[in-house]
């Protein structure tokens, strides 16, 4: 395992869709290996959630693991995921406004609207088929990072650019307001 290094906005391969993975490809030593990469890499740098394109690779995974140092302290814990090729099907039209980070977008947060309640279909690592039903935060992180393997950044969902703050300036004045609105879905709540 190996901890990598996070390619930030402006590198083109953020802005590619990785093409689906198929058995074979995912049970490659290399794959499995960029995944432990990707495990690694996102503990290091206390992430929600990373995208292989974040570490350099158009490979259609991703993982996805809340835990106590996570840069996130209200998200509700999340066991270690692995997300290879993810579909995201809402359940509802209920939305969720969620004001996101991302560690290829240093130092930048802004308000996204998200699907409230979602099924993510994917392979695990062993290239079993699994689906999970998340809401709320939770669903926010599935669906930010599966958006990173269709060479989408949460910068172009950010429907109000007033929105956009550094991390110290979302504590000092819009924090509040945002864990208030998202209460039933904080790690409290949880
Ligand atoms: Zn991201």
């Amino acid at each position: 395992m190996t901890v990598r290094e996070i390619t930030t906005v402006g590198d083109p391969i953020l802005r590619q869709r990785a093409p689906d993975m198929s058995n074979d490809e995912l049970r490659e030593p290399e794959t499995q290996g960029l995944i432990d990469d990707l495990i690694e890499t996102r503990r290091a740098s206390g992430g929600a959630g990373l995208a292989a394109t974040q570490i350099g690779a158009l490979k259609r995974v991703a993982v996805v693991e809340v835990d106590e140092h996570t840069r996130y302290p209200y998200k509700p814990l999340v066991p270690l995921t692995v997300i290879v090729n993810p579909v995201v099907e809402p359940l509802s039209d209920e939305r969720l406004l969620i004001n996101e980070g991302c560690l290829s977008v240093p130092g930048l947060r802004g308000d996204v609207d998200r699907c409230l309640e979602i099924a993510v279909h994917y392979l695990d690592r062993n290239g079993e088929m699994r689906r999970m039903v998340v809401r709320g935060l939770t669903a926010g992180t599935f669906q930010h990072e599966t958006d990173h393997l269709d060479g989408t950044l949460f910068l172009d969902r950010v429907a109000d650019p007033k929105s956009f703050s550094t991390w110290e300036q979302f504590e000092r004045h819009r924090q509040d307001e945002f864990l208030r609105r998202v209460a039933p879905y904080t790690r409290d709540a949880a």
